[in-house]
């Protein structure tokens, strides 16, 4: 049997995620003795908060190193409940809360629970790059509105109920967006919610705004899905938690999903995040102090550049550069100043094929490492102007 005969249709069908493909070649040259600057990653530097750890490791010693229920701990859900209740002012049941292995395992459980073949899900262009994998693997269909470049990548939600066909199963909204920062604004989460199209929204990034706060979907509807977790806003990408919110008449189909791929999430870890959740949270508005700091400081640097900035980013912690002017597409760009300038961005190609002409920096690195990685980059710059220009 040959490797194709091997490898199911599938499988062969899925594309690379290149921000992953970056990463390995970065270590790959770390690990021949490179110094590598790190802007390529959503991942957070900085360590969660001590008494999160502290928990965590007190629940070991305590003895939860078994399954939970598939849905998750009840402490975990009631305090994500209140989290929404603190947070937006909107009650929800924890029995219409899913706690999963992060945002990641909630899509391929979300899009399996409701997909049938050739349903449609629309999302917005840029789009963080596991949405439409995971949608085509499911065997739905995209349906990808392009956002205006000219305008900044605004969220525009009117655009994707346009966009509604009689095949379309769900809006997926991604706002703060990875890769534009950008939001859309309590009256288009409105708008949305009042199209009457089920919305799924992945709201991975809310907390970490740097003028107006995020408006979560469940605000202004019931038919909904919602999508979060602990990876972002508390550094805890390797712990692997988050949640779903779904309406009640998901939740028995969405268990049954988990109970068979993934039968809980981890149990010592859902013990921690209660803390995460109810514990002080003067961590959470210092981590965004210090994102804030790192965006005015690359916006500013990247321009001195000439490099053009997709938008202003309104939370997150990504820039989208446009680098026409280089005269290089973002994928050889990307490329050459890994192996030049030693450092590590991703090219726009990953987030869809009209920002196949940006780059996207990850402020989410040291402000040391950014003003080495943007002097790193000024220097190559100057050279190739000398060598080529
Ligand atoms: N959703 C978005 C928009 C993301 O940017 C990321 C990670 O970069 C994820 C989901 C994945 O989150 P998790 O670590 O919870 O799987």
């Amino acid at each position: 049997m040959n490797i194709s005969e091997l490898i199911s249709k599938r499988a062969q069908g899925i594309g690379p995620f290149l921000a992953m493909e970056l990463l390995t070649k970065a270590r790959n040259l770390e690990s021949a003795g490179r110094d590598i600057i790190h802007m390529e990653l959503g991942e957070p530097d900085r360590s969660p908060p001590q008494h999160v750890g502290d928990a965590a490791i007190k629940a070991i010693k305590d003895g939860y190193s078994t399954y939970t229920p598939t849905q998750g701990i009840i402490e975990l859900r009631e305090a994500v409940s209140l989290f929404y209740q603190r947070e937006y002012g909107v009650g929800i049941d924890p029995g219409r809360i899913i706690v999963t292995m992060g945002v990641s395992p909630a899509l391929f459980l979300v899009f399996s629970s409701i997909l049938n073949r050739g349903d449609e899900v629309i999302i917005h262009e840029p789009y963080y790059p596991p949405y439409p994998q995971c949608i085509k693997y499911l065997d739905g269909k995209v349906r990808s509105v392009k956002l205006d470049s000219e305008a900044g990548f605004p969220i525009d939600t009117g655009r994707l109920i346009e966009a509604v066909s009689n095949r379309t199963k769900a809006i997926l909204i991604n706002s703060p967006s990875n890769p534009t920062g950008m939001m859309a604004d309590r009256q288009a989460m409105k708008a949305l919610a009042e199209s009457g199209v089920f919305v799924i929204s992945d709201e991975i990034y809310h907390r970490i705004t740097y003028s107006t706060k995020a408006a979560s979907i469940l605000e202004f509807t019931d038919n909904c899905i919602v999508m979060n977790g602990f990876s972002k806003v508390f550094g805890m990408t390797g712990w692997r938690l988050g949640w779903i919110v779904c309406p009640e008449k998901l939740v028995a189909a969405m268990q049954r999903v988990h109970q068979n791929f993934f039968l809980s999430a981890n149990s010592f870890v859902q013990k921690a995040a209660v803390h995460a959740l109810n514990g002080p949270q003067e961590y959470v508005t210092e981590t965004i102090d210090i994102y804030d700091q790192r965006r005015r400081y690359l916006i500013d640097a990247l321009s001195k550049l000439g490099w053009e900035l997709a938008s202003n980013p309104q939370g997150a912690f990504y820039l989208l550069v446009d680098v026409s002017s280089t005269g290089l597409d973002g994928m050889t760009l990307a490329d050459r100043l890994l192996e030049e300038a030693e450092v590590a961005v991703t090219p726009g190609l990953d987030f869809g094929e009209t920002v196949s002409g940006y780059i996207r920096f990850s402020y989410a690195t040291a402000i040391e490492r950014i003003e080495e990685g943007v002097s790193r980059i000024e220097k190559w710059l100057g050279m190739r102007e000398r060598d080529e220009g």
